[in-house]
């Protein structure tokens, strides 16, 4: 085994979190050395690429407020600092459900006042896309897309100017105590295996959080895993220029997918296709892998249809499958909580998992709580201890 190497930290993931948290960590935080070990070919290959594209504004959470509230105070700041990936030009719409539904219409705008988010009834064109007899109510809302592959570039330049390492096709294996307050971090690639040793180790692995022998310890929210998968679709004209949610329970929504110039469509009852509670040694990444991926589409399209009859005439073009991990405490109410833990066992080794792309913003809240010293800062700690 080659000889180990001191990094200040060792960022694992290469998704929009570790991105993000390695370019926070050497620009605000003047660490030097910085590795980000990615298991892709590039960047932002996973959840980052395979989700709605959605910038949440607290429409969607009824059932969590919290959840609502912190979206509607981290959209504003992910537009001022993403301007160049959010598609606004597009008009969304939510719309509540006659049956079947958590929220009546009335509820659904007295949440949207509760959070100071802006809903306005449809324009009576819009109305008539949908099946009167199947929905109560149709609003205009304030909720935006963002591009995933700009996002990506956005990362790529950054990391690039910030000199931090970027190691694909590679994957941390162990993570376990080394001398003097370092970590040991096991990393695998098709040369074999080598390891480094850090001050700091971030585990943003998001489905992977929990796949690491040595001496991590795990995380102790319970997290539950499912495969997904979202339809692409190329959508008649009508519904070009549109975003739509139907709320709340059994149904679906469209949402503009402009890495692709296309529309992803999930369906509550469809696009999850199979689940499981999270543990080490159930790597999500291989079950995924030996997955069948059969697209369930047909059935999406068909129950949509009934909401929305324009959608009977959108064209298949691909399906999104992706691994999506949520707390297990929230499986009912729908919230996006931050996972932010701090392994005791593992001194300086954090697990962070956003839930949605607007999140960042708390998680970098928590981290600018944290203290961190830079490797000269080692010996230091040393000589003092
Ligand atoms: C179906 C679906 C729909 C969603 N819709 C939305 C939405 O509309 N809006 C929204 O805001 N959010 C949405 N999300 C959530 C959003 O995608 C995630 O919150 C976000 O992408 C998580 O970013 P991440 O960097 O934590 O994860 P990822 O992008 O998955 O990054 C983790 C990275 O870690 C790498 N990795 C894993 N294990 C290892 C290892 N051992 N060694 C090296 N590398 C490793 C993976 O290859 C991956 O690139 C959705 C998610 C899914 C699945």
């Amino acid at each position: 085994m080659p000889g180990a190497v001191q990094f200040d930290a060792v960022i694992v993931g290469g998704g929009f979190y570790g991105a993000a948290i390695a370019i926070y960590l050497t620009r605000q935080r003047g660490l030097k050395r910085v590795l980000l070990v990615e298991r892709e070919s590039a960047l932002m290959q996973r959840a980052s690429y395979h989700n709605q594209a959605r910038v949440h504004n607290g429409y969607h959470y009824p059932r969590s407020f919290t959840t609502a509230y912190r979206s509607r105070i981290n959209l504003p700041r992910f537009v001022r600092d993403w301007p160049q990936v959010v598609k606004q030009d597009f008009t969304k719409l939510y719309a509540i459900a006659r049956r079947n539904s958590k929220v009546t219409t009335k509820q659904f705008e007295r949440f949207c006042r509760e959070i100071g988010a802006p809903v306005r009834p449809a324009d009576p064109a819009l109305l008539n896309l949908f099946e009167p007899r199947l929905i109560e109510g149709v609003f205009e809302v304030e909720e935006y897309a963002f591009d995933s592959s700009k996002l990506a570039a956005w990362a790529k330049r950054e990391l690039e100017e910030c000199a931090v390492e970027l190691r694909f096709d590679t994957r941390v294996m162990a993570i376990s105590r080394g001398p003097d307050l370092t970590s040991r971090v096991r990393l695998d690639d098709r040369h074999g295996s080598s390891e480094v040793t850090c001050r700091y180790v971030f585990n943003c692995t998001y489905s992977g959080l929990n796949q690491f022998a040595g001496d991590f310890p795990g995380t102790q929210t319970r997290l539950k895993q499912e495969i997904t998968e979202m339809a692409l679709m190329d959508v008649p004209p009508v519904l070009q220029e549109l975003g739509i949610t139907v709320m709340d329970g059994p149904f679906f929504s469209m949402m503009p997918f402009p890495a692709r110039q296309l529309h992803t469509l999930s369906h509550v009852r469809y696009t999850p296709h199979m689940h499981w509670a999270d543990a080490p040694a159930l790597d999500p990444y291989s079950k995924l892998g030996s997955y069948a991926r059969e697209t369930r589409v047909d059935r999406m399209v068909r129950d949509v249809a009934r909401y929305l009859p324009s959608m009977a005439q959108a064209r298949y073009a691909d399906s999104l499958f992706e691994v999506k991990t949520v707390l297990v405490k929230n499986e009912g109410d729908d919230g996006r909580p931050i996972l932010f833990e701090k392994h005791a066992e593992l001194p300086g080794c954090y697990s962070v998992l956003g839930g949605k792309i607007d999140n960042i913003y708390d998680v970098l809240e928590r981290l600018d709580a944290e203290q961190f010293v830079a490797a000269a800062g080692i010996s230091d700690l040393r000589s003092s201890a």
